[in-house]
């Protein structure tokens, strides 16, 4: 398929340039279906205000949402990348990461361009934070996204790299032919989607990892643009709905590292949403508008892992430091050895049906 390992990007594109700011329509698309939006109310003058994500945008007409991938025409709201996938690929499920879900599975993962806010330490700014003309794409519907994953032998369907909450509609769509196919959907998202939209979603998902940037609302205004509290109420929904819930924090040194920090983020994992609930702490190698920082310590990651699990959490990982034992899942009562990790790659699962084999605890999540 032509792909980006990290993304999935099909073919390189251009940088959005200074003249092209967000709100702005460029050129008209064709050859892939104009949808109308969903979550969003006609006001006067032509103008919409969208209620998708909690920056609930107005746009005039002919004008775009933040996201750039939204488009008010004549008063009516549209998405711009119903079934434009700039990126495809079949991923282990540990890269999302999924630590919880089927280890060793595959997820046939997809995203289109946009997001909803800007991380200066994005991934996978190359997509994220272009305009739908900028980067090429491939027309493939909900259903031929089935066919992707079927053929792919993968048994999940993954909306990633970039923010699957500017392409709710496709995400919608796909995730309701789940059912049908028997082919589940996870998603991996920024958490920044209003409660109706988020509830509408939630009864077609099997796993939902939300990158938790920090727990301090000055660090996503200043490097994200965008809000903490929002988040917080999703992740609670999320967790509320059953829908299998995993957390990570990129850990960015200086930041967002501090220990009371930390410590607040696991007592609001633990009291709101269940020590049950994985949080993975990532290594942050520097790049895109943050390349001034040096790459996390893995005393670091070692310090947060410590002071999670001093907290109570039951299952705390460590990513992007592939060897490290911190990858491993221990029973939360014995602490034997269940799941030994490299990387992406699961070196032995221990877990009996959906227990530990030694004390016999039951061990959260999706096992088969
Ligand atoms: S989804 Fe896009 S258009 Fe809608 S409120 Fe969020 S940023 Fe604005």
């Amino acid at each position: 398929m032509g792909a980006c390992g990290a993304c999935g990007l099909l073919l390189p594109g251009l940088a959005r340039g200074q003249d092209q700011a967000r709100g702005k329509a460029l050129v008209d698309d064709t050859g892939y279906p104009l949808v109308e939006a969903k979550h969003y109310v006609r006001l006067d003058g032509k103008r919409v205000r969208c209620e998708l994500c909690p920056r609930r945008c107005q746009v005039a007409d002919l004008e775009r949402g933040y996201c750039g991938v939204r488009e008010n025409r004549g008063g009516t709201y549209y998405t711009l990348v119903h079934s434009r996938l700039c990126s495809m690929h079949t991923d282990p499920i540990e890269k999302k990461p999924f630590f919880h879900v089927v280890p060793g599975s595959q997820a046939f993962s997809v995203a289109t361009v946009g997001c909803n806010m800007e991380c200066k330490f994005c991934q996978n700014w190359e997509i994220s934070q272009y305009r739908p003309e900028q980067v090429p794409a491939r027309n493939v519907s909900p259903r031929a996204c089935h066919g992707f994953a079927k053929t792919e032998a993968a048994p999940f369907i993954a909306f990633t790299y970039t923010e699957p909450v500017v392409f709710y509609e496709y995400m919608l769509d796909v995730a309701r032919l789940s059912r049908q196919t028997g082919v589940r959907s996870v998603v991996v998202s920024n958490g920044y989607i209003e409660e109706k939209p988020l509830r509408e979603l939630l009864p077609h998902l099997t796993a939902f990892k939300v990158d938790l940037k920090a727990f301090r609302n000055p660090f996503y205004q200043d490097l994200c643009a965008g809000r903490l509290q929002p988040v917080l109420s999703a992740l609670q929904l999320i967790k509320k709905a059953g829908v299998w819930l995993e957390i990570v924090v990129l850990v960015l040194p200086t930041k967002n590292d501090s220990e009371a920090e930390i410590r607040d983020l696991a007592r609001f994992v633990k009291r709101n949403l269940g020590p049950e609930v994985p949080v993975h702490f990532t290594r942050f190698h520097p790049t895109y508008r943050l390349q001034n920082l040096p790459p996390t310590p893995v005393s670091t990651l070692e310090r947060c892992y410590d002071v999670a699990k001093g907290e109570g959490l039951y299952f705390v990982y460590m990513g992007n430091v592939p060897g490290h034992p911190g990858e491993n899942t221990y029973c939360p009562r014995c602490n034997e050895l269940l799941i030994s990790r490299t990387g992406f790659t699961v070196r032995s699962n221990r877990i009996s049906g959906n227990a530990c084999p030694k004390c016999k605890t039951e061990i959260p999540g999706v096992w088969s």
